[in-house]
Formats: C-alpha cells, sequence, structure tokens
C-alpha cells in the first residue's frame, strides 16, 4: 500500500483495532449477524506522518445511505451557525452577491445558516435520504460523490467552500482537492473541518477511528496535502465539536500569511512531538489499558446484579464496543434519540437501540458513548442522578465543553 497523501510506501502499523464491521450500518432484525467484517488498522507515514486506514470499505457501502444527520443535536447546529457568522463578519460583510458550496452537506443544516445571511446556497451529499430531506427542506442539494467532474458540470465558482462532513473520509482525496482550488473563487475561503488527531490522543478518543475516517489529521500534515494542490491554510483555531475540530481557514497559495494563533497550534505540535510515530504507539498501548480498566468496571457491576444501558447509538460506540467486547453479555440496550435508528441494532455486538422516550425505567448504570455531550447528558439527566443512576465516561476527556 502506498501512502494517500504523499504515495510514499514506507508506512508502518501504528494502532491495530482488529477487523470491524462498518460501524454507520445499524442492523435490522434479519440482518443480524450477516454483515461484514473489515481490517480496522491505522498506519503511519514515515515519510509525511500522516496516520491513515490500510484498507478502504468501498464508498458504494460508506456513504450511500448512512442515517447520521446533522440537524439532530443542536450544539452541533450552533456550531455551523458560528462557523457561518464568522465567515460572513471576517471575510464577506461587504459583498451584495455572495455564494456558499458544502461538501457532504447533509440534511442542510450549515447551509441553512448561510441562506440566512443572504449567500446563494449549494449542498452535495452523497447520501440518498439526508439530500432528499435537505431538499424537500428547500436547500438545493445534488445528490452525488464530489468530485472534478462534478465541478466542471457545475461551472460555476464559490466565495465559501465549506466541508464539515465526508471530505477528508473519500478515497479520491486528490481529485476532490483539485475540485475545490477550481471551484474556489480567487478571493475564496475554503472552510475545513477535521476532527484532529493531536487532541484524539490525548483524550484516548479512539473511537474516532473507524472506517469512514480514512485519514487522522494534524495541522502540519494537512499543510502537506493542501500544497500539493495549490491551496494553503492561513488560520485555524480548535473547536469543541465532536471531541476536539480544527476549523481551518485555506485560500489559493500566496493569499495571505499565516495567522498567529496558526502558528502556534503548529508550535504546540512540535513540542509535544504530535507528529511523531512513538506518540501514536504508545496511544495504542493506553488503548489496550482502557479496555482492561472498562471490562473490570462492568464485570464488578454485573456481579452485583446492576442493570446498565448503553447512552447513545453514535457511529464511534461502535468502534469502542466490538474492541471491547462489549455486547449484551454487559449491555441490555443502547438509548438514542434519532428516530432513524429506531428498533436496530448495532453492528458486530448487536445490541438493540430503544427510543429514550419510551423507556419504562431507568438503569442502574448508563455507559455513555456519546461522551462529547457530556455536559449536555449531565444537564438533562439530573432527575435520574439525583435517584443515584450512575453515569460512566468510558471515554472521558478533561476539556470537553459539549
Ligand atoms: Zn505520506
Amino acid at each position: 500500500m502506498k501512502c494517500r497523501i504523499c504515495d510514499s510506501t514506507n508506512l508502518e502499523m501504528a494502532i491495530d483495532l482488529d477487523t470491524q464491521p462498518w460501524c454507520n450500518h445499524f442492523l435490522k432484525k434479519e440482518e443480524i449477524g450477516t454483515e461484514p467484517f473489515y481490517p480496522l488498522h491505522v498506519v503511519y507515514c514515515h515519510n509525511c506522518a500522516t496516520a491513515q486506514l490500510d484498507y478502504t470499505v468501498p464508498k458504494e457501502v460508506m456513504f450511500s445511505d448512512h442515517t447520521y444527520l446533522s440537524g439532530v443535536t443542536r450544539s452541533l447546529s450552533d456550531h455551523f451557525l458560528t462557523v457561518a457568522q464568522e465567515m460572513e463578519d471576517r471575510f464577506f460583510h461587504n459583498f451584495s452577491a455572495k455564494s456558499v458550496l458544502d461538501i457532504g452537506s447533509n440534511d442542510g443544516t450549515q447551509l441553512k445558516h448561510f441562506r440566512a445571511l443572504g449567500y446563494d446556497v449549494l449542498g452535495v451529499e452523497s447520501s440518498k435520504t439526508t439530500a432528499r430531506i435537505a431538499n424537500e427542506a428547500g436547500i438545493e442539494t445534488v445528490n452525488e460523490f464530489f468530485k472534478l467532474d462534478l465541478v466542471r458540470r457545475l461551472g460555476r465558482k464559490f466565495h465559501v467552500i465549506n466541508a464539515a462532513g465526508v471530505f477528508f473520509h473519500l478515497e479520491e482525496l486528490h481529485s476532490v482537492t483539485d475540485a475545490i482550488r477550481e471551484a474556489l473563487r480567487d478571493e475564496g475561503v475554503f472552510v475545513v473541518h477535521f476532527l484532529y488527531m493531536k487532541r484524539i490522543v490525548e483524550n484516548l478518543a479512539f473511537d474516532q477511528i473507524y472506517h469512514e475516517h480514512l485519514l487522522y489529521y494534524n495541522l502540519q500534515t494537512i499543510e502537506v496535502l493542501l500544497n500539493l494542490h495549490g491551496l494553503a491554510m492561513f488560520d485555524a483555531y480548535l473547536a469543541p465539536i465532536h471531541g476536539g475540530s480544527i476549523i481551518g481557514f485555506v485560500s489559493h497559495a500566496s493569499k495571505h500569511a499565516p495567522s498567529a494563533r496558526l502558528q502556534a497550534l503548529l508550535q504546540a505540535e512540535a513540542e509535544d512531538h504530535s507528529n511523531d510515530f512513538s506518540t501514536y504507539t504508545a496511544f495504542a498501548e493506553r488503548i489496550k489499558q482502557m479496555k482492561a480498566e472498562t471490562l473490570a468496571y462492568l464485570d464488578i457491576a454485573k456481579r452485583q446484579g446492576k442493570h446498565i444501558f448503553g447512552m447513545g447509538a453514535p457511529v464511534k460506540g461502535n468502534t469502542l464496543l466490538n474492541y471491547f467486547g462489549i455486547g449484551t453479555n454487559y449491555l441490555d440496550c443502547l438509548v438514542e434519540k434519532n428516530e432513524l435508528r429506531r428498533g436496530l441494532y448495532s453492528p458486530g455486538m448487536h445490541i438493540p437501540i430503544v427510543m429514550e422516550k419510551e423507556l419504562p425505567e431507568p438503569p442502574d448504570i448508563y455507559y455513555v458513548l456519546a461522551w462529547n455531550f457530556k455536559k449536555e447528558i449531565l444537564t438533562n439527566n439530573q432527575h435520574l442522578l439525583d435517584r443515584g443512576v450512575e453515569f460512566y465516561f468510558p471515554v472521558d476527556p478533561k476539556d470537553i465543553q459539549k
């Protein structure tokens, strides 16, 4: 295999999470046991330092009909609003006509915020269901994979290009990045949101590793990709969304000098050795320890006869459940709000999903898979905490705000 960024063959296994089912396909009852398993290995490129998966689940499997809706969570929608407002205030408030393209636009949540600010909006979304939901809500959305050929057919350039969803999961990374450069106006700004690998490592949030996430970027490594395609990041900050994401501002190369806060983030990566192979192998060791700790906790609780439910059925939870080997031997069910997951079962471990509002009785313990909403979960469930229900966070970052 070659590096997905630089074509080097100097790759080495960093994190081995064994084989796992594709984590975004929650199962109908009749599908239980038929789901295929694929390798889930993070390898490290000794040439460009990019961490990446060494196996690609076919994109037709991954992105044709996923059930993740960005409109479902308020904190994510709030985050998108902040980003839209920031683009307007910093770059385009003087423009009378302006446009935005959202790659992986999901149900149109981000574009609704831009439209309210007076932008012409266009979404590109590969999932049929979510593209239909967006179009029905009046957000013009093309139901295709984003690539150069589509940009040429559209024949338009945009002031803002936004990519918060699937952009960095795409296998045709180089074609996609070329397409972004081609669709970006001279004065345009490409806003890229991505999970920050430095933060994933610091938070031990290994459940962010799953087949959709082909690449795990730091600022130093994403710059390698952008520079290969005539683009450059000139500003970035860390946002709490998804447990720690970078919001990066990218332009055509040599348009802007790098901001002080971007330089400070790059400096921190260097000081913390965030792009060293040894950082990843130490992370892999820590994940093994987490497994031992969490199973010890669950074994004691079961011996005491306690009922344990999973809180949330996030996609990332399946990495954790499968790697730890947690099924109905520990968790009676996964409690979820997303109606699209009603009546389904988790891939691999086959835990049934139950709608939160239909739960007859709370458990003794909630094993929280949606840990990135820790604050929201604890606030919303104060009445359960008062009754003595325990909330256990297998991944428990210290600095999560949402
Ligand atoms: Zn490389």
